[in-house]
């Protein structure tokens, strides 16, 4: 997707340190945190929803949780705690149609979200 902000920075267009990356996904860190470690992992190819996914899908999804476990763990969170999240449009505010999955750790989370 031309226009897609997530696609130009996989595609390098815009820079950006991948925290992680393989053939599949990458990872880079939120540029507006809301957490001490604030991490989006994102795969390579263009899904602008979770109402998107097929079952073509399902290992992708798959991945990209397991990616967050060992980014939170490479951190030292996984034994503290932290937080996966998908937003999808507009009630659960998300901003960037190309699904990212946001990784949160560092603090107390507070439940319900907002
Ligand atoms: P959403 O609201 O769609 O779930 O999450 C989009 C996230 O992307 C937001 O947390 C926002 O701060 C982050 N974001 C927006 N633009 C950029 C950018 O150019 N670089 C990085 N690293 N994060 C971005
Ligand atoms: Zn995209």
């Amino acid at each position: 997707m031309s226009d897609c902000l997530f696609c130009k920075i996989i595609a390098g267009q815009i820079p950006g340190r991948f925290v992680f990356e393989d053939h599949e996904l990458v990872a880079i860190r939120d540029i507006n945190p809301q957490a001490p470690l604030h991490v989006l992992i994102i795969p390579r190819r263009h899904i602008a929803t979770l109402n998107d996914l097929t079952p073509h899908d399902d290992a992708l999804v798959g991945s990209m949780q397991r990616a967050a476990a060992a980014i939170a763990k490479e951190h030292g969170y996984a034994d503290s705690g932290y937080r996966t999240v998908f937003n999808v449009n507009r009630e659960a505010g998300q901003t960037v149609f190309h699904i990212h999955l946001h990784l949160l750790a560092g603090r107390g989370l507070g439940w319900p979200p907002g």
